[in-house]
């Protein structure tokens, strides 16, 4: 069982949100035990955690708050906390968005490595999956079924354009999400930049930030950092999204064309199918379990 860990410094990074165009500071301080992962939007003195309760849109990214306040775009920080096993994190954000920085999440997982990750004198609990759980959409699906380990398998299919289809499967781990992974960058296909410039997202997309495809090529004169980009981005955003359930799960997901939609959707089914998972630690009272205290699981 492995020990809950937070970052051993605070840390800060800052720029431009994808959809807000709004530059925006974001602070990573250390947390105690036991508080998972907490949003604060600082001068609108809003805090929410970051799980699934607290999602409020899934549209082009995935968007969590209240009443209050947004955070949008936090898929990417989200999966580097998930893959390097930060549990314990306060993150402070004075704008609407996470910075999009090169598209990818290879400087904020740069970031943390350097400030250090610590160690905490508590064990982290996981859910371990004892029976498969499908969802399936119209156009898309994603499944879990029980794995030792945390595996994940990403199919895309490009209809009608040179992509094609591609597929990846990988054994998670803070390796090779660094090396597989936190580099591969957003994209979109050029057809649909008019169409989210007139609905008032992507103000911050360039190609600084964003991978962009005509009909027939890469329009980045730099081109792609890997033959596959495209499934190594949503497999960095599916990581992202199913850290929403605010303990690690252990299993082999398998989605197809999904995106953030379906992926909170599945995780929705995944709490209520509550005879498909366990959650894995003797020395933790039931009581202390985070995830336990969200009231639609039972
Ligand atoms: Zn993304």
């Amino acid at each position: 069982m492995r020990s809950q860990r937070t970052i051993k410094k605070e840390l800060t990074f800052e720029g431009l949100g994808l959809h807000t165009g709004v530059h925006t500071k974001v602070r990573l301080r250390p947390a105690s035990v036991d508080t998972g992962i907490v949003f604060h939007r600082v001068n609108k003195n809003a805090s929410f955690s970051a799980q699934v309760g607290s999602v409020i849109d899934t549209a082009f990214a995935t968007t969590i708050g209240n009443e209050r306040a947004r955070v949008r775009t936090v898929e990417h920080l989200l999966a580097t906390l998930s893959a390097l096993s930060i549990h314990n994190l306060n993150i402070e954000v004075d704008g609407p968005e996470i910075p999009i920085l090169d598209g990818s999440a290879i400087q904020i997982a740069e970031l943390i490595l350097s400030a250090g990750i610590k160690k905490q004198k508590k064990k982290m609990p996981y859910i371990r999956i004892l029976a498969p759980i499908v969802l399936e959409d119209t156009h898309s699906s994603v499944a879990i079924y029980p794995y030792e380990g945390r595996k994940i398998t990403f199919r895309l299919f490009f209809k009608n354009h040179f992509l094609g289809e591609q597929s990846m499967s990988l054994d998670l781990s803070e390796d090779t999400f660094i090396q597989e992974i936190a580099s591969a960058r957003t994209f979109g296909f050029l057809k649909d930049v008019e169409y989210l410039r007139a609905n008032g997202l992507a103000k911050g997309g360039s190609l600084d930030n964003a991978v962009i495809f005509s009909a027939t090529h890469v329009v980045n004169e730099s081109g792609l950092r890997y033959a596959d980009e495209c499934v190594r981005h949503k497999i960095l955003d599916s990581i992202g999204d199913f850290s929403l359930i605010p303990l690690p799960i252990e299993g082999h997901i398998v989605a197809d064309k999904s995106g953030h939609t379906t992926n909170i959707r599945f995780l929705k089914k995944l709490l209520s199918c509550r005879e498909c998972w366990e959650i894995a630690n003797d020395e933790v009272e039931k009581e202390a379990c985070p995830v336990l205290s969200y009231s639609y699981i039972y």
